[in-house]
């Protein structure tokens, strides 16, 4: 029998199979004397935190457990996929421990946005939602926008307690969290990183320990399967998740138009109506207009080549499209959310809008964010 080896770091069951589990470490770093999976390598000896996922049920664990400590959350969404990201259930799980909503990735949307407004929108959602945050931050992990406020917000406000950080995945949460160590180390005297403690991980969270004897906690990511983020190749995911400022592309519909997001999603516009589009996806993603009676024939011939993404590859494996059907009022403009991909803004006159995408992939309306 082989013998079982452990994290010299946090303890977790050393695993040479599965990067994005707990434990793992690279075969070769197995034959060192001392033994520390990657994870704490890597915060060891980079500031670096590296992603870990897990399914529902360990997350809901986990979530579980804060509830019975007294420590401050920290939940991260993104801001591009409120409606995939947004952990409505928080509040049950963690019990009576204050949390703040930070929203990340507000570098992709348009300069011209206000953000006191999207600030505002954002509360009224997740208070509709049952969520009532002490604060709201927009921020980008990325770009360094809004950090500071958070730090010195968790600096007033969080006390002797540790801070877990929650989220999806792919929301930016590593990203925050290296960002927070960054910017934090050395520089806030009582607020800081130490190194003399050893980060780790107990009960499958990432501990990184402050200069004042708290903890920054890491959680795993919750994958989300609703999300188009979660279904295709890291290739496409790079075509899918937009990276840089989204222009909003503005269509304007004269009758029983369709428009093809590459081949990952068709909207069609049903009904002798005139209508705005603006479609919020990412830059890479081609948006391709056709009359609705031809739009069967298009997507057939050409999905995977003309309408890419996906490739011809991943179209074979996406499931087949369902059609989700809405009716727009023509009262208050809306947004058609689709999960993990953007969302198409409506105005004009009351009309019946379908939106067909792989069956599984969460579709939804909302007011307008924008
Ligand atoms: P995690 O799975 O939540 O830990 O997410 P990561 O930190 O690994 O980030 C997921 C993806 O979102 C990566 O492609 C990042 O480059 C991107 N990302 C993270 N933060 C930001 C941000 O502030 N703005 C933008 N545009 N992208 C971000």
């Amino acid at each position: 029998m082989t013998e079982i080896k452990y994290c010299e770091g946090c303890g977790a069951t050393l695993q040479t199979t599965d990067p994005t589990k707990v434990g793992y470490i690279p075969p070769s770093a197995l034959e060192k004397e001392h033994k520390i999976c990657q994870r704490c390598f890597r915060i060891k000896n980079y500031n670096e935190v590296i992603p870990l996922q897990m399914d529902e049920d360990e997350f809901l664990e986990i979530l579980h457990s804060i509830g019975n400590t007294d420590s401050f959350v920290v939940q991260i969404v993104d801001l591009f996929d409120i409606d995939g990201t947004l952990i409505a259930g928080l509040p049950r799980f963690i019990g009576k421990n204050p949390y703040i909503l930070v929203a990340n990735k507000i570098d992709l949307f348009p300069k011209s946005v206000n953000h006191q407004k999207i600030k505002h929108w954002l509360k009224k959602y997740v208070n509709e939602h049952g969520l009532y945050p002490e604060e709201i931050f927009l921020v980008s992990a990325e770009k360094n926008i809004g950090l500071l406020d958070v730090i010195r917000y968790l600096e007033r406000e969080k006390g002797k307690r540790d801070v877990f950080v929650v989220g999806a995945t792919n929301v930016g949460k590593s990203s925050f969290i290296n960002r927070i160590i960054s910017i934090i180390k050395g520089k806030h005297e009582h607020f800081a990183l130490t190194t003399s403690r050893y980060p780790g991980t107990t009960l499958n969270v990432v501990r990184i320990p402050f200069i004042d004897g708290t903890d920054m906690i890491d959680t795993p990511g919750i994958v989300n399967h609703k999300r188009f983020s979660e279904w295709v190749d890291p290739k496409s995911l790079k075509a899918i998740i937009p990276n840089k400022t989204v222009k909003p592309k503005v269509y304007q519909l004269k009758g029983d138009q369709t428009l093809f997001w590459g081949g990952l999603a068709r909207i069609d516009q049903v009904g002798e109506t005139k209508n705005n589009f603006v479609c919020y996806l990412a830059n890479a993603i081609p948006i391709h207009r056709t009359k609705r009676v031809n739009a069967d024939e298009i997507y057939q011939k050409h999905l995977g080549e003309l309408l890419q993404p996906p490739t011809l590859k991943e179209a074979n494996q996406l499931p087949p499209l369902t059609k989700h059907s809405f009716r727009f009022t023509g009262r208050n403009k809306v947004d058609i959310v689709i999960s993990g991909l953007g969302w198409v803004a409506v105005d004009g006159e009351p009309t019946t809008i379908d939106i067909y995408v792989p069956k599984g992939i969460g579709v939804h309306l909302r007011e307008a964010l924008i």
